[in-house]
């Protein structure tokens, strides 16, 4: 019987799908029609649309488009819509940007007007209230750095400490200060509703502080009947000290860089991305690493070296994914961006499958306790049948796709194929590290022999005679977990 088998080029079949995920921000220097097409084939699995910039019609014909296109490249992926939250920024300005002069004097004033050279527009209209005397007002991610040097009303003087080019919209951390802005701001809720209109596949909540932030949005999409799942974006110090709170409720997180760089050290967030990618998997969540990946591709065509070594290190992390912000948003090279994101995880992961190292970053469950959790045992069997069998796949029906990222979180050598009848649970899979999305009918879905040939028929996933894994049967309710592994040759 074994005569007949074509010997298969296991390498090709187990790598032809990259592991790691690229999230590419949508923004004016990506999204038309083209633009999206090119970075659905460069590689990217979901698209971001930060309600920070732009208007609601544009963010609506973001999401028709990238909507349309998957239909078109038979691929899902997700939507991820960002709520600012109450993140402060500057408004605009009459030629779009001004330069600051360091050692020079500005104007930040809360009234609604359009900026010009010396006069910064604040978009919150409390600031000169919150702000005290001497206190910094750091731009841009931390870029660029004012202090106050006297208030007058609305208007506050700062002198320029660290200066550069501030464009619109940017945003402003006050790291000295303490703000009265609500957490879920009127503006975050008109945003919840058109990513529900939109049927966007996650909200990313920004600042999170504790998982009374993530209900509460939570309890709004309720209330509006939808199933929006929350990726809380872990960008202040009180949401890394809750953090297994937030885990426990959200959907997934994201490590937000950006603003966690400035409201921590910078130097210690390396270290926290670490801990708060292993924890998302003992959570089974999603975990993205976000901003300043590639940020040089901005306006070059090739990333520094020490973008390209992040890249790979969030991937040997065990990261579930990898995003760029305004490198495909604003840049002059998104689609490259895309690419070289690719191509970066594409190395990184041709050498973990040759020393069958993709598990190595996680040790499942606690060497101290005796008994495994049901959870870690399943994912553990399957991580050492994958890796000892060299598989080639592994066949996963999930009706809430719980299953899929229980595996998925265990990194197993091959690739999960995620089977669902659910459109909007394949493209949320489509986040998850590994995780193929495969849409079916209900009625195949019961004979699990049937459902494989079928899956294999339709991905190529290996020739007959060969074996796959199939496991599923976890449910979001523990008590309702009836895991099954079978191993089946198709
Ligand atoms: P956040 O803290 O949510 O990341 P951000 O201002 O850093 O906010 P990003 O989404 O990280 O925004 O994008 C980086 C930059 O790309 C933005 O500061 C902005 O200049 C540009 N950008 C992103 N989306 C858009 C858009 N829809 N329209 C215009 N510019 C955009
Ligand atoms: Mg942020
Ligand atoms: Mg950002």
């Amino acid at each position: 019987m074994h005569t007949d088998i074509t010997p298969l080029d296991i390498e090709e079949v187990a790598l032809r799908w990259r592991r790691t995920k690229i999230v590419a921000t949508l923004g004016p220097a990506s999204d038309t029609a083209e633009m999206i097409e090119k970075l659905f084939d460069a590689g990217a699995d979901a698209f971001r649309i930060n309600m920070s910039h732009g208007e609601h019609d544009s963010h609506r014909a973001q999401v028709n488009l990238v909507r349309d296109t998957a239909v078109q490249k038979q691929k899902h992926v997700a939507i991820i819509m960002d709520l600012c939250g109450p993140k402060i920024r500057v408004g605009r300005f009459e030629e779009e940007q001004i330069l600051l002069e360091e050692d020079s004097e500005v104007i930040i004033t809360s009234r609604d007007v359009m900026g010009t050279p010396g006069l910064i527009p604040s978009q919150y209209q409390n600031l000169h209230k919150d702000i005290q005397l001497g206190e910094r007002i750091l731009l841009d991610d931390g870029n660029l750095e004012l202090t106050a040097t006297a208030i007058d009303g609305t208007e506050i003087s700062c002198r320029v400490v660290h200066g550069g080019i501030l464009k619109n919209n940017k945003g402003m951390n006050l790291p000295d200060s303490s703000l009265s802005v609500p957490s879920f701001t009127e503006k975050d809720k008109r945003d919840a509703k058109l990513a529900i209109e939109l049927e966007a596949d996650f909200v990313a909540l920004s600042f999170v502080r504790d998982k009374d932030d993530v209900l509460n949005l939570q309890n709004f999409l309720q209330q509006h009947g939808s199933g929006i799942q929350i990726i809380s974006k872990i960008e202040k110090p009180e949401a890394v000290t809750n953090i297994h709170e937030i885990l426990a409720c959200s959907y997934g997180i994201m490590v937000a860089r950006g603003d966690l760089g400035i409201e921590l050290p910078a130097e210690r967030v390396p270290l926290l991305q670490q801990e708060l990618i292993q924890l998302a998997r003992d959570y089974s969540r999603p975990v993205i690493v976000a901003t300043q990946m590639l940020e040089s591709m901005i306006t070059h065509s090739r990333p520094t070296r020490a973008e390209v070594g992040d890249v790979a290190s969030a991937a040997l992390s065990g990261t579930d994914a990898v995003m760029l912000s305004g490198e495909t948003a604003a840049g002059k090279y998104p689609v490259l961006a895309v690419e070289t994101m690719n191509k970066v995880l594409r190395e990184i992961e041709a050498h973990q499958w040759k020393h069958n190292s993709f598990g190595d970053a996680k040790k499942i469950g606690d060497s101290t306790s005796d008994i495994l959790p049901v959870r870690d045992a399943v994912a553990r069997a399957t991580l050492n049948l994958a890796s000892d069998m060299k598989l080639q796949g592994i066949i996963i029906p999930t009706r809430s796709g719980t299953t899929a990222r229980v595996i998925s979180a265990a990194r197993p050598s091959a690739p999960c194929i995620g089977v669902c009848s659910d459109i909007q649970v394949n493209q949320r899979m489509a986040l998850n590290w590994g995780v193929i999305p495969v849409l079916v009918y209900e009625p195949q879905t019961h004979d699990w022999r049937t459902l494989c040939e079928l899956i294999n028929k339709q991905v190529k996933l290996t020739e007959s005679g060969h074996t796959v894994l199939l496991v599923s049967g976890f449910n979001d309710d523990p008590a309702l977990n009836e895991p099954v592994i079978k191993i089946l040759m198709v």
